[in-house]
Protein backbone atom coordinates (compact mmCIF):
# COMPACT_ATOMS: atom_id res chain seq x y z
CA UNK A 1 0.00 0.00 0.00
CA UNK A 2 2.37 2.18 0.87
CA UNK A 3 4.72 1.56 -2.50
CA UNK A 4 1.94 2.16 -4.18
CA UNK A 5 1.21 5.55 -3.14
CA UNK A 6 4.45 6.06 -4.19
CA UNK A 7 4.53 5.25 -7.37
CA UNK A 8 1.31 6.93 -7.89
CA UNK A 9 2.76 9.92 -6.83
CA UNK A 10 5.95 9.55 -9.21
CA UNK A 11 3.16 9.19 -12.05
CA UNK A 12 0.75 11.90 -10.91
CA UNK A 13 4.36 13.82 -11.08
CA UNK A 14 5.99 12.52 -14.35
CA UNK A 15 2.64 13.35 -16.47
CA UNK A 16 1.67 16.74 -14.84
CA UNK A 17 5.69 17.60 -16.18
CA UNK A 18 5.54 18.44 -20.01
CA UNK A 19 8.02 17.14 -22.28
CA UNK A 20 10.00 19.62 -23.74
CA UNK A 21 11.48 18.87 -27.48
CA UNK A 22 12.83 20.92 -29.75
CA UNK A 23 12.96 21.41 -33.75
CA UNK A 24 15.74 22.67 -35.92
CA UNK A 25 14.39 21.19 -39.15
CA UNK A 26 13.64 24.33 -40.74
CA UNK A 27 15.22 26.82 -42.68
CA UNK A 28 17.47 29.01 -40.88
CA UNK A 29 17.36 27.34 -38.20
CA UNK A 30 19.82 26.63 -35.74
CA UNK A 31 20.35 24.91 -32.13
CA UNK A 32 21.63 22.18 -30.29
CA UNK A 33 20.39 21.54 -27.29
CA UNK A 34 22.94 20.51 -23.73
CA UNK A 35 20.22 19.71 -21.64
CA UNK A 36 16.33 19.81 -21.26
CA UNK A 37 15.22 19.64 -17.66
CA UNK A 38 11.00 19.27 -17.83
CA UNK A 39 10.79 19.38 -14.08
CA UNK A 40 12.02 22.82 -13.92
CA UNK A 41 10.18 23.76 -17.31
CA UNK A 42 14.11 24.87 -18.71
CA UNK A 43 16.11 24.45 -21.82
CA UNK A 44 19.91 24.30 -22.22
CA UNK A 45 21.62 25.13 -25.79
CA UNK A 46 23.67 26.72 -27.59
CA UNK A 47 24.46 28.03 -31.56
CA UNK A 48 26.12 25.61 -33.77
CA UNK A 49 28.88 26.59 -35.98
CA UNK A 50 28.29 26.37 -39.85
CA UNK A 51 30.59 26.22 -42.84
CA UNK A 52 33.32 27.94 -41.91
CA UNK A 53 32.03 29.87 -38.47
CA UNK A 54 34.47 31.04 -35.68
CA UNK A 55 31.63 32.59 -34.20
CA UNK A 56 27.93 31.06 -32.51
CA UNK A 57 25.93 34.30 -32.52
CA UNK A 58 22.96 32.92 -34.57
CA UNK A 59 20.53 31.00 -32.93
CA UNK A 60 17.02 30.11 -34.34
CA UNK A 61 14.34 26.97 -32.86
CA UNK A 62 11.23 26.14 -32.07
CA UNK A 63 10.77 24.75 -28.99
CA UNK A 64 7.80 22.20 -27.71
CA UNK A 65 5.63 20.89 -24.64
CA UNK A 66 6.78 24.46 -22.82
CA UNK A 67 4.46 24.31 -19.57
CA UNK A 68 2.73 27.36 -20.47
CA UNK A 69 1.63 27.53 -16.79
CA UNK A 70 4.56 28.64 -15.04
CA UNK A 71 7.99 30.66 -16.20
CA UNK A 72 10.18 28.49 -19.24
CA UNK A 73 13.91 29.47 -18.56
CA UNK A 74 16.06 29.19 -21.79
CA UNK A 75 19.88 29.09 -21.10
CA UNK A 76 22.28 30.42 -24.01
CA UNK A 77 25.82 29.33 -23.17
CA UNK A 78 28.49 31.75 -25.14
CA UNK A 79 31.67 31.59 -26.09
CA UNK A 80 31.86 35.30 -25.43
CA UNK A 81 29.24 37.98 -24.14
CA UNK A 82 29.63 39.64 -26.64
CA UNK A 83 27.67 37.56 -28.90
CA UNK A 84 24.66 36.89 -27.23
CA UNK A 85 21.75 38.56 -27.94
CA UNK A 86 20.48 41.75 -25.52
CA UNK A 87 17.08 40.96 -26.33
CA UNK A 88 15.92 37.31 -27.47
CA UNK A 89 13.51 37.42 -29.56
CA UNK A 90 10.51 35.00 -29.41
CA UNK A 91 6.92 34.16 -31.27
CA UNK A 92 4.39 31.68 -31.83
CA UNK A 93 3.70 31.50 -35.63
CA UNK A 94 7.61 33.05 -36.86
CA UNK A 95 5.67 36.47 -37.95
CA UNK A 96 5.08 38.22 -34.41
CA UNK A 97 8.05 38.13 -32.83
CA UNK A 98 8.59 40.02 -28.80
CA UNK A 99 11.88 40.25 -27.26
CA UNK A 100 12.86 39.92 -24.00
CA UNK A 101 16.02 40.44 -21.66
CA UNK A 102 18.00 37.78 -20.14
CA UNK A 103 20.29 37.87 -17.42
CA UNK A 104 23.99 36.36 -16.77
CA UNK A 105 24.14 33.05 -15.39
CA UNK A 106 27.79 31.11 -15.10
CA UNK A 107 28.28 30.31 -18.74
CA UNK A 108 24.68 31.18 -19.90
CA UNK A 109 22.78 33.77 -20.46
CA UNK A 110 19.46 33.23 -18.95
CA UNK A 111 15.72 34.45 -20.46
CA UNK A 112 12.90 33.62 -17.95
CA UNK A 113 9.39 34.31 -19.15
CA UNK A 114 6.01 32.84 -18.83
CA UNK A 115 4.71 31.71 -22.30
CA UNK A 116 1.32 31.63 -23.45
CA UNK A 117 1.68 28.50 -25.50
CA UNK A 118 3.50 25.47 -25.48
CA UNK A 119 5.04 25.87 -28.59
CA UNK A 120 7.28 28.49 -28.66
CA UNK A 121 10.26 29.93 -31.45
CA UNK A 122 13.36 31.49 -30.35
CA UNK A 123 15.94 33.36 -31.70
CA UNK A 124 19.12 35.81 -31.17
CA UNK A 125 17.38 38.23 -33.63
CA UNK A 126 14.02 39.03 -35.69
CA UNK A 127 15.01 35.94 -38.21
CA UNK A 128 15.52 36.87 -41.96
CA UNK A 129 15.27 33.81 -44.05
CA UNK A 130 16.49 33.39 -47.54
CA UNK A 131 12.88 32.55 -48.90
CA UNK A 132 12.06 35.56 -47.44
CA UNK A 133 13.12 36.76 -50.95
CA UNK A 134 10.48 34.98 -53.44
CA UNK A 135 8.12 36.78 -50.97
CA UNK A 136 9.28 39.86 -52.41
CA UNK A 137 9.60 38.82 -55.41
CA UNK A 138 5.89 37.80 -55.39
CA UNK A 139 4.68 41.23 -54.07
CA UNK A 140 6.66 43.44 -57.00
CA UNK A 141 5.18 40.78 -59.40
CA UNK A 142 3.38 43.29 -62.10
CA UNK A 143 5.09 46.47 -60.66
CA UNK A 144 7.18 48.35 -63.61
CA UNK A 145 9.31 49.86 -62.10
CA UNK A 146 11.07 46.32 -60.31
CA UNK A 147 12.93 43.88 -62.15
CA UNK A 148 14.71 40.96 -61.00
CA UNK A 149 17.52 39.02 -61.87
CA UNK A 150 20.52 36.63 -60.95
CA UNK A 151 23.64 38.03 -60.32
CA UNK A 152 25.61 34.56 -58.88
CA UNK A 153 25.18 31.89 -57.79
CA UNK A 154 26.53 30.33 -54.53
CA UNK A 155 28.69 27.36 -53.56
CA UNK A 156 25.97 25.63 -52.58
CA UNK A 157 23.75 26.30 -55.26
CA UNK A 158 21.60 29.56 -54.39
CA UNK A 159 20.67 32.16 -56.73
CA UNK A 160 21.86 35.61 -55.58
CA UNK A 161 19.18 38.24 -56.41
CA UNK A 162 19.70 41.86 -57.91
CA UNK A 163 16.67 43.83 -57.82
CA UNK A 164 16.75 46.80 -60.05
CA UNK A 165 14.37 49.92 -59.70
CA UNK A 166 13.76 52.70 -62.21
CA UNK A 167 11.44 54.17 -64.30
CA UNK A 168 11.66 51.87 -67.36
CA UNK A 169 9.49 54.96 -69.62
CA UNK A 170 12.77 57.04 -69.18
CA UNK A 171 16.10 56.27 -70.95
CA UNK A 172 18.62 55.26 -68.53
CA UNK A 173 21.12 57.18 -70.19
CA UNK A 174 21.90 60.20 -68.12
CA UNK A 175 20.60 58.22 -64.85
CA UNK A 176 22.78 57.74 -61.79
CA UNK A 177 23.86 53.83 -60.49
CA UNK A 178 22.93 53.97 -56.47
CA UNK A 179 23.88 50.55 -55.57
CA UNK A 180 22.60 49.25 -52.10
CA UNK A 181 23.65 45.48 -50.95
CA UNK A 182 22.47 43.49 -47.52
CA UNK A 183 23.73 40.35 -45.68
CA UNK A 184 27.50 40.13 -46.11
CA UNK A 185 27.57 39.63 -42.69
CA UNK A 186 24.64 36.49 -42.24
CA UNK A 187 23.98 37.15 -38.53
CA UNK A 188 23.00 40.60 -39.24
CA UNK A 189 19.37 39.78 -39.86
CA UNK A 190 17.91 42.91 -38.82
CA UNK A 191 19.57 44.95 -41.45
CA UNK A 192 18.12 43.10 -44.05
CA UNK A 193 14.92 44.71 -42.49
CA UNK A 194 16.00 47.83 -43.11
CA UNK A 195 17.15 46.91 -46.75
CA UNK A 196 13.46 45.06 -47.30
CA UNK A 197 12.19 48.55 -46.35
CA UNK A 198 13.96 50.60 -48.48
CA UNK A 199 12.81 47.93 -51.45
CA UNK A 200 9.19 48.38 -50.44
CA UNK A 201 9.72 52.32 -50.78
CA UNK A 202 11.69 52.16 -54.12
CA UNK A 203 8.78 50.06 -55.86
CA UNK A 204 6.38 52.31 -53.52
CA UNK A 205 4.43 55.19 -55.42
CA UNK A 206 5.49 57.37 -52.58
CA UNK A 207 6.49 61.23 -55.06
CA UNK A 208 10.13 60.75 -53.56
CA UNK A 209 10.51 56.86 -55.04
CA UNK A 210 8.59 58.27 -57.97
CA UNK A 211 11.20 60.96 -58.57
CA UNK A 212 14.48 58.91 -57.43
CA UNK A 213 13.21 56.04 -60.21
CA UNK A 214 13.54 58.89 -63.05
CA UNK A 215 16.62 60.23 -62.15
CA UNK A 216 18.62 57.04 -60.66
CA UNK A 217 18.80 53.02 -61.49
CA UNK A 218 18.81 51.77 -57.65
CA UNK A 219 20.55 47.92 -57.87
CA UNK A 220 19.79 46.41 -54.43
CA UNK A 221 21.07 43.03 -53.42
CA UNK A 222 19.56 42.28 -50.00
CA UNK A 223 21.68 38.84 -49.54
CA UNK A 224 24.49 38.37 -50.48
CA UNK A 225 25.60 35.76 -48.22
CA UNK A 226 22.69 33.30 -49.54
CA UNK A 227 24.10 30.18 -48.20
CA UNK A 228 24.50 31.46 -44.13
CA UNK A 229 21.26 32.98 -44.62
CA UNK A 230 19.80 29.64 -45.47
CA UNK A 231 21.40 27.42 -42.99
CA UNK A 232 21.96 29.64 -40.48
CA UNK A 233 25.08 30.54 -40.08
CA UNK A 234 26.52 33.50 -38.48
CA UNK A 235 28.88 34.20 -41.08
CA UNK A 236 31.22 37.55 -39.66
CA UNK A 237 34.65 36.37 -39.47
CA UNK A 238 34.06 32.85 -41.25
CA UNK A 239 36.61 30.94 -42.83
CA UNK A 240 38.42 31.11 -45.14
CA UNK A 241 37.23 34.88 -45.43
CA UNK A 242 34.88 37.13 -44.13
CA UNK A 243 32.34 38.21 -46.65
CA UNK A 244 32.67 41.56 -45.96
CA UNK A 245 36.97 41.54 -46.43
CA UNK A 246 36.65 39.66 -49.68
CA UNK A 247 36.38 42.94 -51.87
CA UNK A 248 40.10 42.94 -52.20
CA UNK A 249 41.00 40.85 -55.58
CA UNK A 250 41.26 38.16 -55.98
CA UNK A 251 38.26 37.37 -54.10
CA UNK A 252 37.27 33.79 -52.76
CA UNK A 253 33.29 34.33 -52.70
CA UNK A 254 31.47 34.08 -55.66
CA UNK A 255 28.81 36.62 -54.81
CA UNK A 256 31.46 38.96 -54.00
CA UNK A 257 33.48 38.62 -57.37
CA UNK A 258 30.18 38.48 -59.33
CA UNK A 259 28.77 41.43 -57.85
CA UNK A 260 32.15 43.59 -57.96
CA UNK A 261 32.11 42.79 -62.05
CA UNK A 262 28.17 43.90 -62.00
CA UNK A 263 28.73 46.99 -60.30
CA UNK A 264 31.95 48.03 -62.61
CA UNK A 265 29.49 46.83 -65.59
CA UNK A 266 26.72 49.23 -64.34
CA UNK A 267 29.73 51.88 -63.54
CA UNK A 268 30.65 51.64 -67.59
CA UNK A 269 26.82 52.92 -68.54
CA UNK A 270 26.14 54.75 -65.26
CA UNK A 271 28.12 57.02 -62.98
CA UNK A 272 27.99 55.43 -59.79
CA UNK A 273 27.08 57.98 -57.22
CA UNK A 274 26.04 56.30 -53.98
CA UNK A 275 26.71 53.16 -52.70
CA UNK A 276 25.13 51.75 -49.07
CA UNK A 277 25.81 48.69 -47.66
CA UNK A 278 23.77 47.49 -44.47
CA UNK A 279 24.53 46.08 -41.37
CA UNK A 280 24.10 45.69 -37.86
CA UNK A 281 26.85 45.31 -35.34
CA UNK A 282 27.89 42.49 -32.67
CA UNK A 283 23.78 41.82 -31.22
CA UNK A 284 25.50 42.47 -27.15
CA UNK A 285 24.68 45.47 -24.73
CA UNK A 286 27.98 47.34 -25.70
CA UNK A 287 27.65 47.47 -29.60
CA UNK A 288 24.00 48.79 -29.21
CA UNK A 289 24.71 51.56 -27.19
CA UNK A 290 25.85 52.90 -30.68
CA UNK A 291 22.51 52.47 -32.38
CA UNK A 292 22.88 54.16 -35.60
CA UNK A 293 26.29 55.16 -37.03
CA UNK A 294 28.07 54.74 -40.54
CA UNK A 295 31.40 53.65 -41.27
CA UNK A 296 33.29 55.59 -44.14
CA UNK A 297 36.96 54.49 -45.76
CA UNK A 298 37.16 58.24 -46.16
CA UNK A 299 36.11 60.99 -43.35
CA UNK A 300 37.64 64.12 -44.58
CA UNK A 301 37.68 65.94 -48.05
CA UNK A 302 34.60 66.19 -50.69
CA UNK A 303 33.20 62.60 -49.65
CA UNK A 304 32.63 63.43 -46.19
CA UNK A 305 31.22 66.85 -46.95
CA UNK A 306 28.43 65.04 -49.19
CA UNK A 307 28.09 62.16 -46.18
CA UNK A 308 27.12 64.57 -43.67
CA UNK A 309 24.39 66.15 -46.54
CA UNK A 310 22.91 62.92 -46.87
CA UNK A 311 23.07 62.33 -42.72
CA UNK A 312 21.26 65.67 -42.90
CA UNK A 313 18.83 64.35 -45.60
CA UNK A 314 18.56 61.18 -43.31
CA UNK A 315 17.81 63.09 -40.36
CA UNK A 316 15.10 65.26 -41.70
CA UNK A 317 13.17 62.17 -42.81
CA UNK A 318 13.43 60.23 -39.78
CA UNK A 319 14.14 62.77 -36.96
CA UNK A 320 17.43 60.91 -35.85
CA UNK A 321 20.94 60.95 -36.39
CA UNK A 322 23.92 58.82 -37.13
CA UNK A 323 27.53 58.87 -35.45
CA UNK A 324 30.19 58.28 -37.81
CA UNK A 325 33.19 56.10 -37.09
CA UNK A 326 35.90 56.10 -39.90
CA UNK A 327 36.71 52.66 -41.21
CA UNK A 328 39.10 50.41 -39.56
CA UNK A 329 42.20 50.07 -41.80
CA UNK A 330 43.38 47.06 -40.67
CA UNK A 331 39.98 44.85 -40.98
CA UNK A 332 41.14 44.47 -44.66
CA UNK A 333 38.74 45.63 -47.58
CA UNK A 334 35.19 46.20 -47.02
CA UNK A 335 32.63 46.60 -50.00
CA UNK A 336 32.57 50.40 -49.15
CA UNK A 337 35.74 50.58 -48.66
CA UNK A 338 36.50 48.73 -52.41
CA UNK A 339 34.01 51.03 -53.72
CA UNK A 340 35.54 54.15 -52.67
CA UNK A 341 39.14 53.22 -53.85
CA UNK A 342 37.34 51.96 -57.30
CA UNK A 343 35.18 54.85 -58.44
CA UNK A 344 36.86 58.08 -57.61
CA UNK A 345 34.12 60.11 -58.76
CA UNK A 346 31.57 58.35 -56.52
CA UNK A 347 29.64 61.35 -54.26
CA UNK A 348 30.13 58.72 -51.28
CA UNK A 349 30.41 54.82 -50.07
CA UNK A 350 28.97 54.00 -46.73
CA UNK A 351 28.69 50.92 -43.87
CA UNK A 352 25.11 51.84 -42.26
CA UNK A 353 25.56 50.26 -39.03
CA UNK A 354 21.89 49.49 -37.53
CA UNK A 355 21.67 49.14 -34.00
CA UNK A 356 19.40 45.58 -32.33
CA UNK A 357 18.15 47.47 -29.41
CA UNK A 358 17.65 51.50 -28.76
CA UNK A 359 16.67 53.75 -30.79
CA UNK A 360 18.28 57.48 -30.86
CA UNK A 361 14.23 58.35 -29.71
CA UNK A 362 14.23 56.04 -26.98
CA UNK A 363 12.17 53.51 -28.71
CA UNK A 364 13.14 49.80 -29.15
CA UNK A 365 13.92 48.60 -32.43
CA UNK A 366 10.95 45.99 -33.82
CA UNK A 367 10.73 45.07 -37.26
CA UNK A 368 8.10 47.96 -38.50
CA UNK A 369 10.53 50.30 -37.42
CA UNK A 370 13.18 48.75 -39.12
CA UNK A 371 10.94 48.62 -42.35
CA UNK A 372 10.12 52.48 -41.61
CA UNK A 373 13.87 53.31 -41.41
CA UNK A 374 14.91 51.43 -44.79
CA UNK A 375 11.93 53.82 -45.91
CA UNK A 376 14.03 57.11 -44.45
CA UNK A 377 16.85 55.93 -46.05
CA UNK A 378 15.01 55.52 -49.52
CA UNK A 379 13.80 59.07 -48.72
CA UNK A 380 16.92 60.45 -47.64
CA UNK A 381 19.08 58.88 -51.16
CA UNK A 382 16.20 60.88 -53.23
CA UNK A 383 16.44 64.22 -51.57
CA UNK A 384 20.15 63.82 -51.54
CA UNK A 385 19.83 62.95 -55.26
CA UNK A 386 17.16 66.35 -55.63
CA UNK A 387 19.35 68.47 -54.31
CA UNK A 388 23.21 67.46 -54.01
CA UNK A 389 25.81 69.69 -55.48
CA UNK A 390 28.74 67.13 -54.91
CA UNK A 391 31.18 68.76 -53.48
CA UNK A 392 34.40 68.74 -55.36
CA UNK A 393 37.71 70.04 -53.72
CA UNK A 394 39.82 72.50 -55.35
CA UNK A 395 43.14 69.89 -55.78
CA UNK A 396 41.22 66.85 -56.49
CA UNK A 397 41.04 65.80 -60.69
CA UNK A 398 38.03 63.53 -60.90
CA UNK A 399 40.53 61.50 -63.75
CA UNK A 400 38.16 58.25 -63.98
CA UNK A 401 35.14 60.08 -64.90
CA UNK A 402 34.60 60.13 -68.11
CA UNK A 403 31.26 58.17 -70.38
CA UNK A 404 30.57 57.81 -73.66
CA UNK A 405 27.20 56.86 -75.06
CA UNK A 406 26.26 55.40 -76.49
CA UNK A 407 29.02 53.07 -77.66
CA UNK A 408 29.20 51.82 -79.85
CA UNK A 409 27.19 54.70 -81.43
CA UNK A 410 25.77 55.14 -85.51
CA UNK A 411 25.91 59.05 -85.31
CA UNK A 412 26.69 61.17 -82.63
CA UNK A 413 27.82 59.95 -79.14
CA UNK A 414 27.37 61.74 -75.80
CA UNK A 415 30.85 62.82 -73.96
CA UNK A 416 29.84 62.58 -70.32
CA UNK A 417 32.91 64.01 -67.95
CA UNK A 418 33.46 65.76 -64.69
CA UNK A 419 36.71 68.20 -64.07
CA UNK A 420 37.79 69.52 -60.87
CA UNK A 421 38.46 73.04 -61.25
CA UNK A 422 38.19 75.75 -64.01
CA UNK A 423 39.61 74.69 -67.17
CA UNK A 424 39.79 75.93 -70.92
CA UNK A 425 38.89 72.53 -72.41
CA UNK A 426 39.03 70.90 -75.94
CA UNK A 427 37.97 67.76 -77.10
CA UNK A 428 39.77 66.19 -80.00
CA UNK A 429 38.95 62.63 -81.73
CA UNK A 430 41.82 60.28 -82.85
CA UNK A 431 41.29 57.67 -85.45
CA UNK A 432 42.94 54.18 -85.02
CA UNK A 433 46.32 55.31 -86.22
CA UNK A 434 46.15 58.58 -83.82
CA UNK A 435 45.67 60.86 -86.62
CA UNK A 436 44.02 63.58 -85.05
CA UNK A 437 40.32 63.79 -87.45
CA UNK A 438 38.36 66.74 -85.16
CA UNK A 439 38.51 69.19 -83.06
CA UNK A 440 36.45 70.87 -80.98
CA UNK A 441 36.83 74.12 -78.60
CA UNK A 442 34.13 73.57 -75.37
CA UNK A 443 35.31 76.72 -73.77
CA UNK A 444 36.08 77.58 -70.57
CA UNK A 445 34.26 75.30 -68.11
CA UNK A 446 34.18 75.67 -64.62
CA UNK A 447 33.89 72.74 -62.15
CA UNK A 448 31.23 70.90 -62.93
CA UNK A 449 29.59 67.88 -64.83
CA UNK A 450 29.76 68.14 -68.24
CA UNK A 451 27.65 66.06 -71.07
CA UNK A 452 29.00 67.16 -74.27
CA UNK A 453 27.48 65.80 -78.17
CA UNK A 454 29.58 64.48 -80.52
CA UNK A 455 28.49 64.30 -83.90
CA UNK A 456 30.33 61.73 -86.14
CA UNK A 457 28.65 62.82 -89.68
CA UNK A 458 32.39 63.46 -91.47
CA UNK A 459 34.12 60.11 -89.97
CA UNK A 460 33.10 56.78 -91.42
CA UNK A 461 32.95 53.30 -89.31
CA UNK A 462 35.75 52.26 -87.35
CA UNK A 463 37.34 52.96 -83.76
CA UNK A 464 38.46 56.58 -82.37
CA UNK A 465 39.87 57.75 -79.66
CA UNK A 466 38.89 60.91 -78.04
CA UNK A 467 40.88 62.93 -75.20
CA UNK A 468 39.75 65.89 -73.22
CA UNK A 469 42.78 68.80 -73.12
CA UNK A 470 43.38 71.51 -70.81
CA UNK A 471 44.44 74.64 -73.28
CA UNK A 472 48.28 73.39 -72.54
CA UNK A 473 47.23 69.94 -74.07
CA UNK A 474 47.54 67.89 -71.01
CA UNK A 475 44.88 65.30 -71.32
CA UNK A 476 42.20 65.44 -68.67
CA UNK A 477 40.03 62.25 -69.82
CA UNK A 478 40.27 59.94 -72.71
CA UNK A 479 38.76 57.06 -73.86
CA UNK A 480 38.13 54.90 -76.94
CA UNK A 481 34.58 55.10 -79.20
CA UNK A 482 33.54 52.85 -81.88
CA UNK A 483 31.68 54.26 -84.65
CA UNK A 484 29.42 51.59 -86.76
CA UNK A 485 27.54 53.40 -89.30
ZN1 LIG B 1 28.46 43.58 -40.50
Amino acid sequence: MKYTLIILLLITASVSYAQITIDTSFEGANARILSIDNSANSLKMESVLKRGDIHNVVFYFKVSGIDSTRAFKLKVKYTQQYYLPALLAYSYDKITWYRISGAIVGDSKEFTNLYSRRTVYFSHGYPYVYSRLNDLISQYSGNPFVTVSNVSTSELGRAVKLFKFTNPNINDTGKFAVWVLGRNHAMETHSNYVVEGLMNFLASADPKADYLRTKAIVHVIPIMDVDMAAIGGTGKDQNPIDFNRDWDSPSYWNAVKDVKAKILQTYSQNRIKLFIDSHDPFPSNADTTMRLFMYSYTDTGRKSVNLNTFRNKLFNNGGYWFGRYPIYPTAGQTSSRWVDSMFKSIDFAVSIETGWVTRTDGNTWTIYFYLKHGEVIGKGISDYIAQSTPVIESNEIVKDFVNAYPNPFNSSANIKFSISKRYVVSLKIFDALGREVSREELGTLNAGTYNHKFNAANLTSGIYFYSINDKNGTTLHKGKLVLLK
